[in-house]
């Protein structure tokens, strides 16, 4: 007698999740905020992004802000803003989204690869240090799908090597490391606001510094309707003409609705822990699954769970494969998919493709560690296997939850039932950006 939903049993998740996993939330202020920006005909403007950028900087305690188009664009300036320049070698982690990294490569740097924490799913500091030269300028530190990276490792690591930190807070808007927000640790942060991300507010970003010059410098990059402003001296003579072509000012309607999502966002995410936590409350000890979590009663805290994950263990499921594990769930009326980000240092385009007609392929032989792809980033190159998405709840409806959790329990309970089906992990399960159906 099978138990499953996938060998034709009734599935388990029964009711409609009405709009538990519905992404992102509107309300009729961010409506009217567009509307009074489309009628005003102020879309190129400033006025409003300046407004959103005091108020997202002041709730991190930061002096500095800076809107962008994007998330790409605000980590592009704030590498160009810390110094980045020809040549330069910057440490990444080989599983994020490319933008935390390959904006460099149009300021002539290189990128270097370090291998992740098999916990965290961030940078894993002692690899970090390996990987530091005499060429090294700066480390990426991405808070991965909403989990605060190991700062207190990170932090002195950097400053005893001399080098500047960039943090990627595009996957964990609001998250606490030790009572102290992500993106306030390093030199500068870069946050995508885009539509899929926590704090969502349409195609956005932002750039935090404490430092003017930094600051400045990323004007001088891509805000040429700013260069007036500029104050720091060596900038002032080419002011006028964005450095490197680039024009990066945010769309209006985007940071009116970023001022009304700053009024919601804490609630919003306050709601988003409690409901996720109670979801991996329910499994407790349910064997070949763990949450990617900070552990319970730590003062780490996730920034509102963007694109959860949850670790597998194929060893304690007989061997069962993620993939199989995975369909498993959807049958039972629960949306999952194997995998993450795929390890970007395996990707042809940083060993083997001419993208600037140099004759050799970008970062070539050229960086302290050869070809990317003959790295040996060993977590990295197997997370694949080890990880799979969770539904996103974005409400605390208690019940809804409990027939998810319910659906896990089941599949793991009688994990025995897919065995003889699995034709295990297909090469390349993560993809090269996380897009999920909810
Ligand atoms: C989404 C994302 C970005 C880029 O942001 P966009 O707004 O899409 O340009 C950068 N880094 C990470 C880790 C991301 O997930």
């Amino acid at each position: 007698m099978f138990k499953l939903a996938i060998n034709g049993v009734e599935k388990t998740v029964k009711s409609h999740p009405g709009d538990i996993l519905t992404w992102p939330i509107v309300n009729k202020a961010m409506d009217e905020a567009i509307l009074e920006v489309l009628r005003a005909g102020n879309m190129s403007g400033t006025d409003i992004t300046r407004r959103f950028e005091r108020e997202y900087a002041d709730w991190h305690g930061m002096t500095y802000g800076l809107g962008c188009n994007n998330g790409t664009a605000a980590l592009h300036c704030a590498m160009y803003g810390i110094g980045i320049g020809q040549g330069d070698e910057i440490i990444c982690p080989s599983i994020t989204y490319w933008a935390s990294c390959m904006p460099v490569l149009s300021l002539g740097g290189k990128i270097v690869f370090a291998d992740i924490d098999p916990e965290t799913l961030c940078i894993d500091p002692d690899d970090m240090e390996r990987r530091i030269t005499p060429r090294t300028k700066a480390v990426v530190v991405v808070h991965y799908c909403g989990r605060p990276a190991d700062m207190d490792r990170i932090m002195p690591i950097a400053r005893k090597h001399n080098l500047k930190v960039i943090e990627d807070v595009s996957h964990a808007h609001g998250a606490i490391y030790k009572g102290k927000m992500v993106g306030t640790f390093g030199d500068v942060a870069g946050f995508s606001l885009m539509s899929s991300k926590s704090f969502a507010i349409g195609e956005g970003g932002i750039m935090l510094t404490n430092d003017k010059e930094t600051y400045d410098r990323a004007v001088i990059l891509g805000h040429y309707e700013r260069h007036t402003e500029i104050t720091t001296e060596y900038l002032k003579a080419g002011a006028g003409l964005p450095w490197g072509g680039y024009k990066y000012r945010m769309h209006q309607m985007s940071s009116a609705v970023g001022l009304e999502q700053l009024k919601k966002y804490p609630a919003e995410i306050a709601e988003i822990d409690k409901a996720m936590n109670y979801f991996w409350d329910l499994l407790e000890g349910v064997s070949g699954v763990r949450p990617h979590r900070p552990a319970q009663g730590s003062d780490i805290s996730m920034g509102g769970w963007y694109h959860p994950l949850a670790h597998y263990r194929p060893e304690e499921l007989g061997g069962l494969s993620v993939t199989r594990f995975c369909e498993a769930l959807e049958a039972e009326g629960v949306p999952s998919r194997p995998g993450c980000n795929e390890a970007l240092h395996r990707h042809p385009l940083f060993s083997t493709i001419d993208v600037y007609n140099q004759g050799k392929p970008i970062n070539a032989m050229e960086t302290s560690f050869g070809r990317q792809e003959d790295m040996s980033l060993p977590v990295a190159e197997g997370i694949q296997s080890r990880i799979f998405t969770v539904p996103w709840f974005k409400h605390y409806s208690s019940d809804v939850i409990e027939e998810y959790a319910a659906a896990m329990r089941k599949v793991v309970m009688n994990y025995e039932e897919l065995l003889s089906d699995d034709h295990g992990n297909p090469e390349g399960s993560g993809g090269w950006s996380l897009s999920f159906k909810s």
